[in-house]
């Protein structure tokens, strides 16, 4: 780990807006009373359509838009009465196309802000290295100028250089959005795993409400205009959304994904004859259950499944042992402990019906009936708090009629 990227010592603020509005010179309403808490050390999303305010709402955290109406709060500081230089030293800041300087090598770029800082050179590059290899940047590309790398690569440029003056708030605009779908992918999923060590204080805009979902811990969708429409988690924003607007813009299969964020818990899990990768075929043949019998490896993992009685099976197995060519692989795995969505979609995809796993199989219906009892206790919950507001709301009226 690198020198400046100690982490943890200074604990990350929270940012508050509040009625925070923004009117342009030119009478454009970018932002109209936004109220919104990114916490200490969570990634909170702002995400909606284009020109809703996103990156206006990011610029005033920093300053480098001024509010027209309202306050934000770093901690429990006005913003508004922070040196600029000060209040800009703690918050990195990474944009799409990551506006590198194009003159400076890659580990120059990286070493921005301590040199600013008064780093010496030699300190500056070495912990520029070490940043490099924390966002699987190759040392190797140190040399190199900007234009000289992929937009993925200089993505991980402008993630490390926003870092490495370790500060306790990241502001990020699309970092992720100029690059190919595969490499965004890859970006997002290092950039959880680096945030989990870093625990830092992040406002993350995007217009992708799959990256929204994948990224943030709370999630804040603005409409055009700057009016907020909801702030929640991913699953509840995919459970609940407040109105027509939020859900359609969530999309489809909002029931599917949100059975990403539910633990599949305790599933009925069926006992599985299986047959090692070796056995021969025609012994293990009277193991399968309707067809179908799940190979493991030597050390009981599952591999995919085996359809003894199939006529290509029979044909290219007689008198053979049980090899990865013969097998079924289009099937996943689900983990236990793992999620509804990853335990449905193992049942759907076994060629069987049963998903494979060495604790055994459970069939799609048993995952459905889980999913559906959930449901069923989500609803009846909902519906005792509308009977309690009812009862509020006729007590009022009543204590009214009375008075
Ligand atoms: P987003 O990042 O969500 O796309 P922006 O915050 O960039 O939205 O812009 C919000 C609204 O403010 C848009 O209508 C945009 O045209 C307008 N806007 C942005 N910057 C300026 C500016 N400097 N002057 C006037 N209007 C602006
Ligand atoms: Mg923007």
């Amino acid at each position: 780990m690198s020198g400046t990227t100690s982490g943890g010592c200074r604990a990350s603020p929270v940012i508050r807006f509040e009625a925070v509005s923004k009117t342009y010179p030119d009478g454009t309403v970018a932002v109209d009373g936004l109220d919104v808490e990114a916490a200490s050390g969570e990634i909170t999303v702002l995400v909606g359509p284009s020109g809703c305010g996103k990156t206006t709402s990011l610029r005033m955290v920093n300053r480098m838009v001024e509010p027209t109406a309202g306050r934000i709060l770093l901690g429990d500081r006005d913003t508004a009465t922070i040196p600029l230089t000060e209040l800009r030293r703690g918050i990195g800041y990474v944009i799409q196309h990551a506006g590198l300087f194009p003159h400076r090598t890659v580990v120059d770029n990286v070493a921005t802000v301590p040199l600013l800082l008064g780093r010496s050179r030699r300190e500056a590059r070495r912990d520029a290295l070490g940043l490099m290899e924390r966002v699987g940047l190759d040392p190797g590309l140190a040399r190199r100028y900007p234009a000289q790398l992929s937009g993925g690569q200089q993505q991980r440029v402008g993630v490390a250089r926003a870092l490495a003056a370790d500060p306790p708030v990241m502001l990020m605009d699309e970092p992720f959005s100029a690059v190919d779908p595969v490499v965004r992918g890859q970006l997002q999923e290092e950039f959880r795993r680096l945030q989990a060590e870093l625990g830092k204080t992040i406002v993350f805009v995007t217009h992708d409400i799959d990256e929204a979902i994948r990224l943030g811990d709370r999630i804040a969708v603005m409409r055009v205009g700057g009016h907020l429409a909801q702030v929640a988690t991913p699953a509840e924003l995919l459970n609940r959304p407040v109105d027509s607007f939020v859900a359609g813009f969530l999309g489809r299969d909002r029931g599917y994904r949100a059975l990403g964020f539910e633990a599949a818990g305790e599933l009925p899990v069926a006992d599985e004859s299986v047959a090692v990768l070796g056995d021969d075929v025609a012994e293990v043949a009277g193991r399968a259950r309707d067809g179908w019998l799940l190979v493991v490896d030597a050390e009981r993992r599952p591999i995919g499944w085996l359809a003894p009685g199939d006529p290509g099976t029979r044909a290219a197995s007689a008198g053979v042992t049980v090899t990865e060519g013969l097998l079924h692989l289009g099937g996943t795995l689900a983990e236990a402990g793992g999620s509804l969505r990853a335990a449905l979609d193992a049942a759907l995809s076994a060629p069987s019906g049963r998903e494979g796993r060495l604790l055994g199989t459970v069939r799609a219906a048993q995952v459905l009936t889980a999913i559906e009892r959930r449901a069923a206790t989500a609803r009846a919950a909902d519906a005792r708090e509308l009977v309690a507001r009812l009862e509020v709301a006729a007590d009022e009226a009543a204590a009214e009629a009375v008075r």
